[in-house]
């Protein structure tokens, strides 16, 4: 005989059933949002690997970590300096009363690894996140040995949501991208900077100079400005080769490199244009400002005082030839041309002194 079932546990299966459908559900929900995430994700490394400038990727990431991550709040930093970092580009409701962070401040960066605030009262919280009354999640940006910045992340606490954990793992991925493009851009400038800037000096090269010669005469021309141009070479160089050795005359050029470098604008151009000479191409420069410019850039050298192994180089000058476009030349030939020849007669003329031709 067949024995009826026990209404309480009819009840019992019904009711886990119902729970067990619901769990289904969520799992589902939860499977489709990690879906759409995973596209995301894919989108967001599609789009950054298009990026052609660190700028371009700080400009436009923020947006794409807003739209993975719209239940958080967070920032991305990258390092300044050694110690110094700044926030490039942030999301959803961050408090920061700076947007330069010290390294210190950071416990993932401290330590080297993901750092996860799980409750603020207890846990050690970082001093960069201004919300220290919400959870936070730092992951240091890391790519070939290199720490490049820091993600970070807000959020509020959701023990019971089954995705919690899953945004977790994702921000991971974001942020092992994230440092991946950053270090190939960087890569890719640092190759640029190695084809276009002379090592001794750290100047930019001839050829980078011709070719933004003939894009800053075109520009001028437009706009009808003129151009100053400078030639200096250093006197008697040879002289400190022969002194104090080819490594003393290589720390005598670094120094002029220096100089030349830390002593012109923004929109100035300094280039070593072969062993001891050099150019200033100094763009909207009048004549007689680029006179005032070349007298005091070899005034500047004469004082310079160099040491090479403990020991002073003595006194260095130089001579400079300046010309000026247009009156000296529409093209780059008959410009360098110019003040090439400018520079001989100032070496004629006894050298250490400014010289232009009629
Ligand atoms: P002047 O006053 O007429 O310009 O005389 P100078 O001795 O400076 O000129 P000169 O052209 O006779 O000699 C330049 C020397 O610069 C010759 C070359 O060996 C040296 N030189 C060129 N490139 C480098 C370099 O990269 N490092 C070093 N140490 N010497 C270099
Ligand atoms: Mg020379
Ligand atoms: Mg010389």
């Amino acid at each position: 005989m067949k024995r009826p079932f026990n209404p309480t546990t009819v009840r019992m299966i019904q009711h886990e059933y119902a729970a067990l459908k619901r769990r289904v559900a969520e799992l589902e929900g939860l499977l489709h949002r990690q879906q759409q995430h995973i596209m995301r994700l894919n989108t967001m490394g599609n789009f950054l690997q298009s990026c052609q400038s660190l700028d371009d990727v700080y400009a436009n990431v923020g947006p794409l970590l807003a739209e993975l991550f719209s239940e958080q709040a967070g920032v991305l930093y990258v390092f300044r300096s050694d110690t110094t970092l700044e926030a490039v580009a942030r999301w959803g409701k961050v408090l920061l009363s700076s947007s330069e962070m010290f390294l210190p401040d950071c416990y993932a960066l401290r330590h080297q690894k993901i750092h996860l605030t799980e409750d603020p009262k207890h846990d050690l919280c970082c001093n960069h996140l201004d919300l220290l009354s919400l959870p936070s999640l730092c992951i240091p940006l890391v790519s070939r040995d290199a720490t490049l910045g820091v993600l970070s992340f807000h959020y509020a606490p959701h023990q019971t949501d089954p995705a919690h954990g899953w945004w977790e793992q994702l921000a991971v991925m974001v942020a092992r991208q994230i440092a991946t493009v950053l270090t190939n851009l960087r890569l890719r400038d640092q190759l640029q900077q190695q084809a276009i800037r002379d090592a001794l000096t750290g100047l930019y090269n001839r050829r980078y100079l011709s070719e933004t010669m003939q894009r800053e005469l075109r520009r001028a021309s437009r706009y009808r400005q003129p151009i100053g141009i400078i030639m200096l070479d250093i006197d008697h160089f040879k002289r400190f080769n022969e002194l104090y050795g080819h490594d003393g005359g290589d720390t005598l050029l670094s120094a002029v490199g220096t100089l030349l470098r830390t002593s012109i604008r923004e929109e100035d151009i300094a280039c070593r244009y072969g062993g001891e000479e050099f150019i200033l191409l100094l763009p909207g420069a009048t004549l007689e400002a680029t006179r005032v410019r070349a007298e005091l850039v070899r005034q500047s050298i004469k004082h310079l005082r160099i040491e090479h192994k403990g020991k002073p180089l003595g006194t260095v000058t130089a001579s400079l030839g300046i010309a000026i476009f247009p009156d000296h030349g529409a093209t780059s030939e008959t410009l360098l041309k110019a003040v090439d020849e400018a520079l001989y007669g100032a070496k004629n003329q006894g050298r250490n002194r400014v010289a232009m031709i009629e």
